[in-house]
């Protein structure tokens, strides 16, 4: 292996995230997409304040820190996760199924979906 080849691929491994699939174990980031912000809100239904849903919509932060955000295993089980990473190391902390957080929050997926909290 020639040397540009060997730094290539040590970088690659120093930028490639790790995804713990709770179904499939662990992965690495390319069979996964990124599906957005975890922490936004879908507003009420009947909420008809256009700032609201301006901001549900269009307004998002961009942390440097631990962060939470949706990511689907599109090349595994297709399952819908919610990953805890730090933006700036990029370690991972936790990672939980959308299925199980809807379980604790006691609510279901198909409402996480349709309060937008998963997008298809
Ligand atoms: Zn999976």
């Amino acid at each position: 292996m020639n040397q540009a080849l060997a730094q290539i691929l040590t970088r690659t491994k120093r930028i490639m995230l790790r995804i713990q699939c709770p179904y499939c174990g662990e992965r690495d980031h390319t069979e996964f997409q990124y599906g957005g912000d975890a922490t936004v809100q879908r507003p009420a239904l009947d909420d008809t304040s256009i700032d609201a849903w301006y901001s549900y919509v269009f307004e998002r932060t961009n942390p440097r820190g631990v962060h939470q955000e949706y990511w689907q295993h599109t090349a595994g089980c297709r399952a819908w996760l919610v990953v805890t990473r730090d933006t700036a190391t990029h370690r991972i902390d936790a990672v939980t199924s959308v299925r199980e957080r809807a379980t604790h929050r006691n609510d279901s997926v198909e409402n996480a979906v349709e309060l937008g909290e998963v997008h298809r």
